[in-house]
């Protein structure tokens, strides 16, 4: 088993967490004051996480390790959790169970935790709400457990809607009160996601494709609707403010995390 051994701890480290995974890390782990990366081979690294150290190591059950060290993630109200901690969550939050695994979206990444905040400010009660880019499921599932009527998740993806559904069900979101289809938006949206306009649109993808899709976000929400986007780099978020501008969304408002942005406006 090969391990990129790095100085430091997620928390310390953390703007450093996607270079791991844009590198090839297969998994993410702390110990000890390092933060333990799994790689199938020796890759090049960026010079910003250079001080590290390969090592051989002998096999071990390198995902009940992983598993071992996830803890829960708090978003505003909702507390975001593994099943096997889901006893962890103190009272008065609410519990979204995401279960690990090939998806994005166990909301170990701040961009998913402040999606998940940003919807937990909205009133979504009765709402129907799109998540662009679903992954795990968890801003779709992080909706219908704050009040909304309809969550549909789009993924281009096709491997995430089996885990999206099987994510909601872990929930007990009832039946009908999400849809997972593969597809994504542009000449039409998949049927089964309902081809209205929704009252809210959540998307956590990167700013060149919000920049691609802005027109499309516009042609479905209603006017006024809520728009949280993120996935934004702060180095890219004149990109996305440029293009929310040029389709006519307003009352433009941004939060920072490290280097990742989330924007929200209003059709
Ligand atoms: N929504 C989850 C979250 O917030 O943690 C997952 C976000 S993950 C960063 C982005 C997801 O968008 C991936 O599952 C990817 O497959 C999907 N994706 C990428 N491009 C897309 C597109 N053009 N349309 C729909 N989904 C897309």
């Amino acid at each position: 088993m090969l391990v990129y051994a790095l100085p430091g701890t997620f928390e310390t480290r953390e703007d450093h967490l996607d270079l791991l995974w844009e590198a090839g890390a297969t998994g993410l782990e702390e110990r000890a004051g390092l933060i333990r990366a799994y790689f199938d081979t020796e890759v090049d690294l960026p010079a910003q996480i250079r001080d590290g150290q390969w090592q051989n190591e002998a096999d071990q059950d390198w995902l009940a390790a992983f598993k071992a060290n996830l803890r829960p993630v708090r978003a505003g109200r909702v507390t975001i959790v593994p099943p096997w901690l889901r006893t962890e969550v103190e009272s008065g939050q609410l519990p979204l169970v995401i279960e690990p695994g090939m998806a994005f979206g166990t909301g170990h990444h701040a961009t998913t935790r402040m999606a998940v905040e940003a919807l937990g400010n909205l009133d979504l009660q009765g709402k129907r709400v799109l998540d662009v880019g679903t992954g795990s499921g968890v801003l779709a599932i992080a909706a219908a457990l704050l009040g909304a009527a309809q969550a549909a998740g789009v993924d281009i993806d096709p491997i995430t809607i089996p885990i999206a559904r099987e994510n909601a069900q872990e929930n007990g979101v009832p039946e009908g009160r999400t849809v997972f289809v593969e597809g994504t938006l542009g000449d039409e949206l998949p049927e089964q996601a309902g081809d209205e306009e929704f009252d809210v649109l959540v998307a956590n993808l990167y700013a060149e494709l919000h920049d691609l899709l802005a027109a499309e976000y516009v042609a479905h929400l209603r006017p006024g609707g809520p728009l949280v986007l993120t996935g934004i780099l702060t180095s890219k978020l004149g990109m996305v403010q440029d293009a929310l501008n040029r389709e006519g969304f307003s009352g433009i408002q941004v939060r920072e995390d490290g280097e990742w942005v989330l924007v929200t406006a209003s059709a």
